[in-house]
């Protein structure tokens, strides 16, 4: 029954545009369904009284519901007091981890079983998508080889439920600059992929772009010791080649950097976004804007990373590295930097993906309109996401409902009441 339920949704899914789908060689009409909320949140801006017609995994018509008509045989959903809203956008996952505070990182990367890592990535995948993540950009399997493209195509052929993924794969990192590490004498399986000079990092992007990955990622800075500051590793040459190869491929690079001199290699070299950014200074977020390069700040992940280390929040002081954060997140947004949204959601609890939009609110001075409009067009757009993002005709029907309304209060982010993946109801009321 589920089987034939999917095949159904697949099918359905193939033949968009066309006026009738052949399901078990018989004729069906496409699924035509009326939403009716009490308001619509279009990407950009509210607009109460508004309906939304789907026409198979596609937004057909948009507007105030007075105006919608539904052809004859559509269904109607009604969302009272609800908001729709685009399927959200996590721009920083790791479906492939779990909270650190269950299991180190380190451990998880050498003890559990790669079985055991995609058994547990299908929970995650499920939760983000109930949780209102449509689509998630998965930013490295960390020590899980190719697992993340197997998981997205698992995802997209209806085998289980989860977000639409963007994979980057293995990662890069410089030999020797990253982990997990055990005595200078022990080598032992690292969390990505590890390259030095030109021929290793032009054959790495390209066997990780031609074995599924949808970005590349690439550590310009890391810790040499556990617990020691970061370092810019790669030199300006190999990010320049990185770049240059995965763009000649179509394929745009992240950076993970948290060093000023880390952010101005990557950002020179031409990186579309950088992943957390810590220690960023005015000069190098002027740098950032200049090249149209992103910050994605990860606050949720320090937050939560300093909990795990200790820190009673709400009864202890501020540790510095929250209170450096903020004034990075501030400078960034000084210097007219625009922002990706993404918590690193896997350092914290899959399916508690709104933690970053409600921190980024509640401690750093984003509005809830910034941080909605951050996860749904603004991120859609940064990451090339051209057919979703925004409620408009034409776009994939990947929609949420939440009650309230999600411009004014980021609460109601978390309390998604009915999620809609590609025409599909997948969260009902
Ligand atoms: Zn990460």
């Amino acid at each position: 029954m589920l089987r034939s339920f999917f095949r159904f949704g697949i099918l359905l899914t193939a033949c968009w545009g066309q006026a009738l789908a052949s399901v078990h060689g018989q004729s069906a009409p496409v699924r035509t369904q009326l939403l009716q909320p009490t308001a619509v949140f279009d990407g950009q801006t509210l607009h109460p009284g508004w309906a939304v017609l789907v026409e198979g995994d596609r937004i057909k018509a948009v507007g105030p519901a007075s105006e919608l008509s539904a052809p004859a045989g559509a269904q109607t959903v009604a969302l009272p007091g609800l908001t729709l809203l685009p399927g959200l956008i996590e721009g920083h996952s790791h479906l492939l981890l779990h909270p650190y505070n269950e299991t180190s990182w380190d451990d998880q990367v050498l003890r559990e079983s790669q079985a055991e890592r995609v058994a547990r990535a299908t929970v995650h995948a499920q939760r983000t998508l109930q949780a209102g993540f449509t689509t998630a950009r998965d930013l490295g399997s960390e020590g899980a080889d190719y697992a993340d493209v197997g998981l997205k195509k698992a995802i997209d052929q209806g085998i289980i439920p989860g977000p639409r993924l963007l994979v980057a794969t293995r990662a890069l990192v410089a030999t020797g600059c990253y982990g997990p590490k055990l005595t200078a004498e022990i080598s032992v399986p690292q969390g990505a992929q590890e390259v030095s000079g030109a021929d290793e990092v032009v054959r790495a992007v390209r066997e990780q772009v031609s074995r599924g990955a949808d970005v590349v990622k690439v550590y310009a800075d890391y810790r040499l010791t556990a617990g020691g500051a970061s370092v810019p590793t790669f030199s300006q040459d190999e990010l320049n080649l990185i770049v240059a190869t995965a763009r000649s491929l179509g394929r745009p690079v992240v950076a993970h950097a948290s060093t000023p001199e880390g952010m101005r290699r990557a950002t020179l070299a031409g990186v579309e976004t950088i992943e957390h950014g810590d220690n960023g200074t005015p000069e190098v977020f002027k740098l950032m804007r200049q090249r149209g390069v992103a910050l994605c700040p990860t606050v949720a992940a320090g937050d939560a990373i300093t909990q795990y280390r200790g820190w009673r929040k709400g009864q202890d002081p501020e540790p510095e590295r929250i209170r450096q954060k903020k004034a990075c997140v501030q400078a960034a947004r000084k210097a007219g930097v625009t922002l990706a949204f993404g918590g690193d959601v896997g350092v914290f609890t899959h399916g508690d993906n709104v933690r970053e939009l409600e921190l980024l609110v509640r401690e750093y001075g984003l509005t809830p309109l910034d941080v909605l409009r951050g996860a749904t067009s603004g991120n859609a757009q940064l990451f090339h996401l051209a057919d979703r993002g925004q409620v408009k005709p034409g776009l994939l029907a990947d929609l949420v409902a939440v009650p309230g309304d999600p411009t004014q209060q980021v609460e109601a982010l978390r309390q998604v009441r009915w999620v809609m993946k590609g025409g599909q109801i997948v969260r009902q009321l």
